[in-house]
């Protein structure tokens, strides 16, 4: 059962890495696509904002090569007319004057004065009879650039190509993550600072400046990437949704699929049960003073057809959980007592162990079962060992207890096993009252080695002793472990220094070379 739980948690592990994973996957795809998002947001902002910029100033351009020729430097009526007329047409351009040398207006479609400042120093751009520089509206302060072209020794055509025919308000190719847009006259006077109030953490921002080709105009773009990632919430809402879906699919199908390797092992081994798969084994149990053979104790093997012999610890875990340990542990006994009956009743002195679990103590069921299958049989009730395991919870310890006696009642001995290692400790001890106590190999291990104290394994022998248990020693691998059990007064031992399990057949030969038939009398009483 403990490894039962194991298998559960795995698999519940399991189950949660499926169900977080793809949100965990989602998150950072989305910080990544956030970030990409931004830069691509404000590359196309930037690009729209230059090429529309560039398509204005075209428009001016074009206007004053237009003009040139027409004479307009004479500022006459005739030169006046047309200068209206251009602005009238051009809709890039706000002003159309005639300039002197140092830069006066010497005649424009508004007259002789205008209220436009300049500022800033002049930009020339590919054609270098073009100039470009930076006025401003001196009544409302309207920013926009003044491209001239020289028409005569001493004078110029001058066009004002408004900032907001550039970046028209309203009308600028704004996304929420778009933060600002500011066009200047190559790296100087600013044009246009379409700019949001609040300042951007520098970690939130993303800003790309780029200067055209043709005229000395540069255009920066400012992104937020946390506006990006409020703009496209829903659109995170709903992978993220998507990853929870995708997890619990994830998680489902591991939970089905270990069900499902579970029934068809389930399966399996129901028809391996009929097929006679499940074969036992048996590993002897010597007595440590005389090196006499006690008995044994019957473990299970699964043996596949191909020859492969498969360990208990590979099935018997669900065969505890599924109930399928009934009809195993009964099927194990009747071909114990086919393999051992006859050599066995022929040396009363031996004990067969065998392992109940549990699940075998939440009714009374095992008692009739266990007098069914040995009152006739060829190997007698007072010869079994039955094992109860202490490293799973006894579902009733009094009903567990009434079992036990009734056990003993019919001359079946009674051993707790594991002791030390499960939920029973002391109190299965005292309560259960037990015949023999079977101490794990972990306490074994103790004895040998010098990193562990000795101190449980050494009360746990006081106790039996004083309870008149007898002691059997688990797991037993060395000399050393036999010498200092002896030492301790353990009488019984198994483990690998011995024998591990044998097959019925080499176990028989063991017991037969090791023990010779003794003579029976009328009334022998064989006490293990
Ligand atoms: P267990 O009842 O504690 O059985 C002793 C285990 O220790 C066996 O493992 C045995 O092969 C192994 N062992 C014996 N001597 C040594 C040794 O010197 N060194 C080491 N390292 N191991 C040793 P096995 O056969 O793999 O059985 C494992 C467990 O499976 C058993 O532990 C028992 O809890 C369970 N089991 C086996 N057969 C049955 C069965 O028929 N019914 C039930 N309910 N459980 C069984
Ligand atoms: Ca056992
Ligand atoms: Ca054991």
């Amino acid at each position: 059962m403990a490894k039962g739980i194991r298998a559960k948690t795995i698999t519940w592990c399991a189950a949660l890495c499926a169900l977080i994973a793809p949100s965990v996957v989602t998150q950072l795809a989305n910080t990544k696509r956030n970030a990409d998002l931004t830069a691509d947001i404000v590359e196309s902002s930037l690009t729209v904002h230059l090429r529309r910029a560039e398509v204005v100033i075209d428009l001016a351009v074009d206007a004053l090569r237009k003009a040139d020729g027409h004479n307009l430097s004479r500022c006459d009526d005739a030169a006046l007319a047309r200068m209206r007329r251009f602005v009238l047409v051009t809709a890039a351009i706000k002003e159309f004057s005639v300039l002197n040398a140092d830069g006066s207006i010497a005649c424009g479609n508004l007259g002789k004065t205008s209220d436009v400042i300049r500022f800033g120093p002049h930009f020339g751009g590919a054609d270098p009879q073009v100039l470009f520089y930076a006025v401003r509206y001196a009544d409302n302060g309207q920013l926009g650039i003044r491209i001239a072209s020289q028409a005569s020794e001493t004078r110029a055509l001058g066009v004002i190509v408004p900032a907001e025919w550039i970046v028209p308000a309203g009308l600028s190719v704004r996304h929420a993550a778009i933060h600002g847009i500011t066009v200047s006259l190559s790296d100087g006077p600013v044009i246009v600072n379409d700019t949001q109030a609040s300042e951007l953490l520098e970690s939130d921002r993303i800003e790309v400046t780029r200067t055209s080709g043709r005229y000395p105009i540069s255009v920066t773009v400012a992104g937020s990437r946390s506006a990006v990632v409020r703009e496209e919430l829903s659109l995170t809402l709903l992978s993220h949704l998507a990853a929870i879906v995708i997890g619990l699919l994830g998680a489902t199908l591991i939970i089905i699929q270990g069900r499902r390797h579970r029934d068809d092992l389930l399966s399996e081994m129901k028809a391996a049960l009929i097929d006679r798969e499940f074969v036992p084994f048996y590993q002897p149990i010597l007595d440590l003073d005389t090196g006499k053979l006690k008995g044994c104790e019957v473990l299970v093997r699964w043996r596949k057809p191909d020859g492969t012999i498969v360990p208990p610890g590979a099935f018997i875990d669900l065969a505890e959980r599924s109930g399928f340990i009934f009809p195993l542990t009964l099927y194990l006994m009747e071909q114990a007592a086919a393999d051992l009956g006859p050599v066995f009743r022929a040396r009363p002195g031996l004990r067969c162990g065998f392992n109940l679990c549990a699940e075998h103590f939440r009714n009374d069921h095992i008692v009739a079962d266990v007098t069914k299958r040995f009152t006739s049989s060829t190997l007698p009730l007072s010869q079994l060992l039955l094992e109860v395991t202490e490293r799973d919870p006894l579902p009733d310890v009094d009903l567990a207890r009434r079992i036990i006696a009734a056990f003993q009642g019919m001359g079946v001995r009674v051993a707790l096993d594991d002791v030390g290692t499960g939920h029973g400790g002391m109190s299965y001890l005292l309560k259960l009252g037990v015949d023999v106590m079977k101490i794990d190999k972990l306490f074994v291990d103790a004895i040998s080695t010098e990193r562990y104290s000795t101190a449980i394994i050494d009360s746990l022998i006081d106790l039996a002793a004083h309870m008149r248990m007898e002691v059997v020693a688990e797991g037993v691998e060395t000399f050393e472990q036999v010498e200092a059990l002896r030492r301790r007064g353990v009488q019984a031992a198994q483990g690998f220094v011995f024998a591990p399990a044998l097959p019925a057949s080499s176990f028989r030969l063991l017991v037969e070379s090791m023990e010779a038939v003794p003579s029976i009398k009328q009334g022998d009483v064989f006490v293990v």
